[in-house]
C-alpha cells in the first residue's frame, strides 16, 4: 500500500507539531510509522492523501454516528454557514438543540453548551463543588474524563488514597482533591465513602469506560454508585462524552436505566464539529453563571455552525428503532468475527456494547479495570498493520474502542468481518 504522501505530510507536521499531530492518539506511537494523512471522508468510509479508501470504524473517535458527511447534517451546515459563523449572541439554534435533546431527555432540565468534552466534564466539576460547597472528587482508575488537570490522576498507593498527578504540570495541591479508585469494586467504594464522604462533591464515571479498552461494568455497581452517593448527599456524574447519544439517545443512563445528577455530553452532540455540553436537573443548573456563582463561559459555545450539524445529526438519532438497528448490525458483526477467532483458537475477541466494540487480547470476561488488561501492544500493533492492509482502519491504539455507524450497513459489516477474519489469520495462525 503507498503511504508515501501521508510520509511527507507527516515529516511535515514535525516541524509545526509535538509529535506532529494537534492531539496524541492521532499519532502512530503505539502501532509505528507515520499516522494516515486523511483527505475526505463520505458515509462509512474514508480517503487518505495515498488515494486508499478504508472502511472507517474510528469514526473521528466517535462523532460520526451518521458516518461521513451525512447529507441531512453537510446541508444543515452549509444552510447556516452562509449565514455567518458566530456572534458573540444568541441564537435559536441553541434552543432548537437543547429542545431536542431536554424533550427526550428524563435525567436533566437544563443544560449548558461548550466547545468540547473536556471543557464539559471541567466545568460540571467546577458546578458539583460551587452547588455542594465540598472540594474533593472521586473518580475512577481507567476512566478518561478529557485533559482539566484535576482528571489527570492515577490511583495513590493505597485504596482510596488520594491520586498521583498522571501528567507533568498538574500541581500536587490540585490532585490531592482527586480520589482514584478501582472500577467495579465495592469495598473500595465504601472504604473511600468511609473516609471521605464529607468532603466530596461528586463521584465521576464513565458509566461505559470506553478509554482503557472496553471496560463494561455491572449494572448492579453503577446501582451501588448510585445509592451510596444519595445516602452521603454526594452527587453522581456520568461523563457520556462517547456513551451519549451512542448506546441510547439519553446515554448509559437510559441503557441502564439509572439517573445520575450530572452529565456531560460531547462528540455525537456536535455532528462532527467541535461541541460538548453538561446539564443536570433546575435546582443543580441554577448555581451556574448568570444565574449563580458557578461561573463558566464560551467566546464560540453554542456555536450556531456546530449547532445546525448537531441538531441535523440527532434529529436522525432520534428516529424510533435507529439503536436498536445500530446495536443489531453492530453484534452481528461482532459475533461473525468472534465466531472465527474461537474456531480457530485465537486469544482474541470482539467486546461489544451499542455500537461500540473493542479489540480484546485476553479473558475479556475477566477484564474489570485497567490494571488487568494486557499492557503488551505487540499483538494489537500486528492486527492494526494487518487491518489497514486490508482497507480497514480502527483508531491507532490497543486502548481506543471502534465504532459502527449508521451508514456501516450490514454488507460493509459483511465485507468488514471478513477482513478482520484473514487479518487474524495472517497474524495468529
Ligand atoms: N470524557 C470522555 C469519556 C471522553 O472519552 C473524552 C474524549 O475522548 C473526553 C471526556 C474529552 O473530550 P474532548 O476530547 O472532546 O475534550
Amino acid at each position: 500500500m503507498k503511504r508515501s504522501n501521508s510520509e511527507k505530510l507527516y515529516e511535515k507536521a514535525l516541524e509545526f507539531f509535538p509529535g506532529g499531530v494537534n492531539s496524541p492518539v492521532r499519532a502512530f506511537k503505539a502501532v509505528e510509522g507515520a499516522p494516515l494523512f486523511i483527505k475526505k471522508g463520505k458515509g462509512p468510509y474514508i480517503w487518505d492523501e495515498d488515494e486508499n479508501q478504508f472502511i472507517d470504524f474510528c469514526c473521528s473517535f466517535g462523532p460520526h454516528i451518521l458516518g461521513h458527511n451525512y447529507p441531512d447534517v453537510h446541508q444543515n451546515i452549509v444552510d447556516t454557514l452562509s449565514n455567518g459563523t458566530s456572534f458573540g449572541a444568541p441564537t435559536k439554534l441553541e434552543s432548537e438543540l437543547a429542545e431536542l435533546i431536554i424533550s427526550r431527555n428524563p435525567y436533566i432540565d437544563k443544560m449548558r453548551f461548550v466547545s468540547s468534552g473536556t471543557e464539559a466534564v471541567m466545568s460540571a466539576i467546577r458546578l458539583a463543588r460551587g452547588y455542594t460547597g465540598r472540594n474533593k472528587i472521586l473518580k475512577f482508575e481507567g476512566c478518561y474524563h478529557g485533559h482539566a488537570d484535576s482528571l489527570l490522576v492515577n490511583a495513590g498507593s493505597g485504596l482510596a488514597t488520594f491520586g498521583e498527578s498522571s501528567s507533568a504540570g498538574v500541581p500536587e495541591n490540585v490532585v490531592q482533591d482527586t480520589i482514584v479508585i478501582p472500577l467495579n469494586d465495592i469495598e473500595a467504594l465504601e472504604l473511600a465513602f468511609e473516609k471521605h464522604a464529607d468532603d466530596l462533591a461528586c463521584v465521576i464515571i464513565e458509566p461505559i469506560p470506553a478509554n482503557n479498552g472496553l471496560l463494561l461494568q455491572e449494572r448492579s455497581f453503577l446501582l451501588k454508585l448510585r445509592e451510596i452517593c444519595t445516602a452521603n448527599n454526594v452527587l453522581l456524574f456520568f461523563d457520556e462524552v462517547i456513551s451519549g447519544f451512542r448506546v441510547a439517545f439519553s446515554g448509559a443512563a437510559e441503557y441502564y436505566d439509572i439517573e445520575p445528577d450530572i452529565v456531560s455530553y460531547g462528540k455525537i452532540i456536535g455532528g462532527g464539529l467541535p461541541v460538548g455540553a453538561y446539564g443536570a436537573k433546575k435546582h443543580i443548573m441554577q448555581s451556574v453563571s448568570p444565574d449563580g456563582p458557578v461561573y463558566q463561559a464560551g467566546t464560540l459555545s453554542g456555536n450556531p455552525v456546530a449547532m445546525a450539524a448537531g441538531i441535523a445529526q440527532l434529529t436522525v438519532c432520534s428516529q424510533p428503532g435507529f439503536y436498536e438497528d445500530q446495536e443489531e448490525r453492530t453484534q452481528t458483526f461482532v459475533n461473525s468475527v468472534n465466531a472465527h477467532a474461537k474456531e480457530k483458537g485465537y486469544d482474541f475477541s470482539l467486546v461489544t456494547i451499542g455500537s461500540i466494540f473493542w479489540l480484546a487480547f485476553s479473558d475479556s470476561t475477566t477484564i474489570r479495570s485497567a490494571s488487568q488488561i494486557d499492557a503488551d501492544m505487540t499483538p494489537f500493533k500486528k492486527l492494526h498493520k494487518a487491518l489497514l492492509e486490508r482497507n480497514v482502519y480502527v483508531g491507532p491504539s490497543g486502548y481506543e474502542v471502534g465504532f459502527v455507524s449508521y451508514v456501516h450497513t450490514k454488507e460493509i459489516l459483511e465485507n468488514a468481518a471478513q477482513q478482520f477474519k484473514n487479518a487474524m489469520d495472517e497474524v495468529f495462525s
